[in-house]
């Protein structure tokens, strides 16, 4: 059976593309430093964004998702009980104390227990899902909904492209037959690509910023697997979503591997690989 990954992981010489990649991405960013896009409001970039994305895919055709900002009524599957819980705990949840205890429960330990403390975890649960999450947009799937930062700042047509690339994927069923890095690698090139063909300057670099630091623990995490030495003028951490201790372990997550194998394949195969899923 072939792997999404195979094309990374049987790649006679994944450090070399890796590296090429890398220097490639570390010009690019160079020449992108010191533009600032205009102001767009959250209207305008998921107007932008949606149509964007439906060019370059051709994938008019699906529904779109809706767009909320960050709250803690919108973090994912506990919401519908936090509706419930809010008004019963919510202000005993607001002690540190309290929170910190919930951030390490684990949300089955808490079906067991009473239903009070059942509703108090599940506040406690969004309490923390909205601390760690508040500056990432995401998507949620049961719901066909996109959430984004409240900070105007962040609601960027990258992230925008992203999600909504999810929502397509789920639409089309790709994620019952491809790896998680698989459709994160997608995502993340398509909205590169957008944010290139849009000139949203802010959006690309946001983009690029963000494989720059996956392809730094990438080819971290190659060169551990082949005991190879890795150029340190490459793995510098440099970047905001650079993360020491992670490049230096060659700690990578599905983002990280799935960007990697995109742009590696859109290299040799072309921009057709994001339409179409071989
Ligand atoms: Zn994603």
């Amino acid at each position: 059976m072939t792997n999404d990954l195979d094309p990374l992981y049987n790649h006679p010489n994944v450090i070399g593309e890796v590296e090429s990649l890398l220097e490639y991405k570390l010009w690019e960013i160079g020449k992108l430093e010191k533009k600032n896009g205009p102001f767009k409001s959250l209207r305008q970039v998921k107007k932008e964004g949606f149509n964007a994305v439906d060019d370059f895919l051709g994938t008019h055709e699906y529904k779109k998702p809706s767009v909320k900002k960050h709250g803690l009524l919108n973090l994912g599957k506990y919401e519908t009980a936090m509706i419930i819980g809010i008004p019963l705990t919510a202000g005993v949840l607001y002690d540190a104390g309290t929170q910190l205890m919930f951030e390490s429960m684990q949300f089955m330990t808490l079906v067991k227990l009473g239903i009070g403390s059942k509703l108090a975890g599940v506040v406690g649960s969004n309490l923390k899902m909205y601390s760690d999450r508040k500056d990432q947009a995401f998507y949620k799937p049961s719901f066909n909904q996109i959430v984004v930062p409240r900070d105007i700042q962040k609601r960027q047509l990258n992230a925008i492209a992203h999600e909504y690339t999810h929502s397509i994927q789920i639409q089309k069923g790709l994620d019952q037959f491809k790896s998680r890095a698989y459709l994160e690698g997608h995502a993340r090139g398509v909205d590169y690509h957008v944010s290139r063909r849009e000139f949203d300057i802010e959006a690309l670099k946001e983009s690029v910023e963000m494989s720059l630091s996956s392809l730094k623990r990438v080819y971290s995490h190659f060169a551990l697997l082949q005991n190879k030495n890795t150029d340190p003028s490459l793995t510098m951490p440099l970047r905001k979503y650079d993360h020491l201790g992670r490049i230096e372990e060659g700690l990578i997550s599905h983002h990280d591997l799935g960007c990697a194998l995109f742009f590696l394949r859109e290299k040799q195969e072309g921009l057709d690989i994001y339409r179409t899923h071989s």
